[in-house]
């Protein structure tokens, strides 16, 4: 059930393609709008759809929530920090739902290229990038050394 963009709120600005992790929001070459490429491959993560200054992006829900004819639509605050959800059945009912965005300030997530490159001596870890200090145990006991066998 993916989503797809109204044309005529659609500005072309790009957000969707960054953000979109199954790399398929494209922007059409000739109209320059956005629109989805690949619709079976779309994870419904609605990040997209919250990314979008103009609103243009709407889902198609699954039926488990929300039966056929209904629609979806997000809209994200960025002043009061929340997602505001808007669900629309084909009877006719709403139901609203208003959620915390995230616990830390918009763009203040560190992007990958942001970080130092990796040490190649690290190969052989089986820390993960930015572990242990990402995991915030660095002070337990009980994470494995470098190399060890457990
Ligand atoms: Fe991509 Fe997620 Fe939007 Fe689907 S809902 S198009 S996977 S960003
Ligand atoms: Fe269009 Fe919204 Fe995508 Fe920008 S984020 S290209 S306005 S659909």
């Amino acid at each position: 059930m993916p989503t797809f963009v109204y044309m005529g709120r659609c500005d072309g600005c790009g957000e969707c393609v960054n953000i979109c992790p199954s790399d398929i929001m494209h922007i059409d070459p000739v109209y320059r709008r956005a629109f989805n490429v690949e619709p079976n491959f779309c994870w419904e993560c609605y990040s997209c759809v919250k990314a979008c200054p103009q609103h243009a992006i709407d889902v198609r829900g699954y039926a488990d929530f929300n039966p056929l004819g209904h629609s979806v639509r997000v809209h994200r605050d960025t002043e009061l920090a929340t997602v505001f959800w808007k669900i629309r059945y084909r009877d006719g009912r709403q139901k609203e739902f208003q959620f915390p965005i995230r616990t830390t300030p918009w763009g203040s997530i560190q992007s990958p290229a942001d970080y130092a490159p990796p040490d190649m001596s690290t190969l052989g870890s089986p820390l993960l990038a930015h572990e242990p200090e990402a995991l915030k145990v660095d002070r337990l006991p009980g994470l494995p050394a470098s190399g060890a066998t457990p």
